[in-house]
Formats: C-alpha cells, structure tokens, sequence
C-alpha cells in the first residue's frame, strides 16, 4: 500500500500489490475457481467463487486506495460485473418498500428502467435535475439521494457537500455515480457521500474491452448488503476481467491526464466554431459547471459535449472522422464520438454530439475534427 501522500501516479501503479514474495509475480495472475480446498468446518476468507475471489480482492484493494487514500483500511470496496449491477446493487440492497428514493432527471440513459423496477416494488422515486440543486426541494422523508456528476451525456455538476450536508441533516444517505470522473477526477467519500459507485467499463479500465463496476463505502453494515446482494444475484465479475482491470490501473494515471489535457485542448478549438453550440465542459473556464466542478474535483474528465445544427450535420460529421471511431461509451484510449439522440431517451438536441476524447496526440485529433467540420459546411 501507498503511503496517503504519495502522488496519483505512484497510487495507481502500485495500487493492491500484495507484499512483494520471493520468485512471486509483482501482480498475480487470474485465480480461476469455482470452488477452493476446504476440509471440515467451512469458513472463509475463500470458500465458493460465487461468494469471494482473490483476484477480486487484489482488484478491491486497489480500487479502495485510489478512491480513498487518506483511509484505505476504512473504506471497503466491492466489485461488479457491470456498472448496472453495482448501481443496482446499491439502491435494492440499501431501499425496501415505503423508502423514497431521489434519482437524477438527466443521469444515466438506464435509470429510467431502473426506476420502474423499483416502482414495482413499492420504493417511491422522485426525481431531479443534477445541476441548480433542485435536490434540496425533493429530500424530506427520502432514504437515498441518488447523483450523477458530471452527468452523462449533459455534463452538468451538483455541490456534492452542499447535498449531502442537506440529505443527512434529513436522515438521507447519498450515492454519487462517480463513473465519469473515476477516482483520480474526483472523491464523494471525501466529499462527506457515503457509496462511490460507478461503472468500471469507463474510464477506469479505459480500454473500450471490459464491462465491470463498483462500490465503495466506509460504514461496513452498508457495505455488507452490497456484498450480500452481489452473492444473491450472482452479478459477479469474471477473475479475467478483474485481473484486466487491475493490471489497466498502472496507467489509469497516465491515460487520465492524457485525455484530460486533450478534452481540455478539443473544448477549447470546438469554442471557436461558428456551426458548435452549447459546447460544455466541466473544465472549460466559461463552462457554467467550471465554478462548482474547480472547487470539487481534481480533473474535469474525459467527455465533451456539443450540438451541431441538425441530424445531418451531425451524421455527417461523425462520418468525416478518421481517428474517432462512432461508438457509444466514453472514457477509453481511442476517441469515440456518437450522435446522442439515435438512441431516444435523452433529452438532447437532434444533432447533439457526446465526445470521448482518447490519448492521441491532440494536434492530430484536433486537425481531424476539425477537419470534419469544415467539411460538412
Ligand atoms: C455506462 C454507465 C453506467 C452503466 O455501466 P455498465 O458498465 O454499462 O453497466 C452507469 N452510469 C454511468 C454514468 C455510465 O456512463
């Protein structure tokens, strides 16, 4: 383990390395079980692959220092097969029937499904919007204040201490989606939230090949309901994922700041362009999340977002790119860019353009986008 001073990128690449042993590998290799060797009375730490894995364990470890460094003993981390298995994890192991639970407007494109689960089992669901702090006005009697910030795809930012001081003044626990900042852009545990959850397919493995999530807390009752609701519904992560997604956290820090400087660099020349509207970026000095997103996270991410002037354009556009793939998904090395709206349900613009900026060197990935532009003119 990291001491709690040292920098991101020391953190990141000897982040859950077990005590280094003689003739052992630095990053042990997937443990691949279904069940381990155990002779007379049952008790763990490894009993059922179902139950526990080490390769998770290492992977566990590693998530909790990045995402709490100044106490990665106190913070305990579980992890999912898929960011929805870890959100869901916590809203139906944390809510039961008669809880009021608030959940963003304009967050993730699945919460919407989500929501009708939890309707059907009696959980009432309320909603607001993530930035203008609409939350305040939604809190009384909920169990659990659900954020998303920045959202996906609006780019809006919440004071996430300015909430939480609300929701546990009213007897409300906080989760924060922290999917689009990964724990190097931003920390809800020290911003006072009690869950960190977020969708590990993103930015934290960043390589566009792994589906994973996870959860971190630091009250160990909480966490355990997360645990035991991962043992109920079996939404369990294969030890090859996990053990890719540790092995592709030595160069979260590299790959984070890369792409962050080239969103940085990308916002900045799309500003300049008469056909871009409604340009956001958290990091963007003029951006009307820059005030609340300077003051509570660390790096702005790795998603753009802007509105070209209609469908076409917009398709057109995609189409003209040669370094950036139309995809879906953000926060992987290649850039990818995808015209929001061809999946309904968000609340976007026809041509509203949802961009993951990669680790290119900017220069050619800015000159190939703009290059786009000028050729849909
Ligand atoms: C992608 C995403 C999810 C869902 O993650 P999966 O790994 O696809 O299940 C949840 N929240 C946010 C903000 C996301 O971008």
């Amino acid at each position: 383990m990291t001491e709690p001073g040292a920098g991101d990128g020391t953190r990141a690449v000897r982040a859950g390395l077990p005590e280094p042993r003689k003739y052992e590998p630095t990053l042990p290799g997937p443990v691949f079980a279904a069940h381990y060797h155990l002779p007379g009375e049952p008790s763990g730490p490894y009993t059922y692959g179902r139950d526990e894995n080490p390769t998770w364990t290492l992977l566990e470890r590693a998530i909790g220092e990045l995402e709490a460094p100044d106490d990665p003993e106190g913070a305990g981390t579980v992890v999912f097969a898929s960011g929805m298995a870890a959100i869901s994890a916590v809203l139906f192991s944390q809510l039961s029937a008669g809880d009021a639970v608030v959940l963003p407007s304009d967050g993730y494109q699945a919460l919407p499904l989500v929501r009708e689960q939890l309707t059907a089992y009696g959980i009432e669901v309320r909603t607001a919007p993530t930035g203008g702090d609409a939350q305040l006005s939604e809190l009384d009697g909920a169990r659990l204040l659900w954020l998303e910030t920045p959202s996906n795809p609006g780019l809006d930012v919440c004071d996430v201490r300015r909430l939480v001081t609300a929701a546990h003044a009213r007897g409300a626990l906080v989760a924060v989606d922290n999917t689009l900042a990964t724990p190097l852009g931003q920390r809800p545990l020290e911003l006072g939230a009690d869950f960190s959850v977020a969708s590990d397919t993103k930015g934290l493995t960043g390589h566009g090949d792994v589906l994973l999530g996870h959860v971190t807390a630091r009250d160990g009752g909480r966490l355990a309901a997360v645990r035991r609701w991962r043992k109920i519904t079996g939404a369990i992560p294969g030890p090859m994922e996990a053990w890719l997604a540790h092995r592709s956290l030595a160069t979260l820090h590299l790959r984070v700041e890369r792409q962050c400087a080239n969103a940085l660099a990308l916002a900045e020349a799309l500003a300049g362009r008469p056909e871009v509207t409604g340009l956001r970026y958290p990091g963007l000095p003029g951006d009307p999340s820059h005030p609340v997103a300077a003051a509570q996270m660390r790096r702005f991410g790795s998603v753009v977002s802007f509105t070209l002037p209609d469908r076409g354009r917009a398709e057109r556009f995609l189409g003209e790119l040669r370094l950036v793939d139309d995809a879906t998904s953000f926060g992987g090395v290649r850039s990818t860019a995808e015209r929001r709206g061809r999946w309904g349900g968000d609340a976007v613009p026809e041509g509203f353009v949802r961009f993951s900026v990669g680790a290119e060197d900017p220069e050619d990935l800015i000159a190939d986008v703009l290059r786009a532009l000028d050729a849909i003119a």
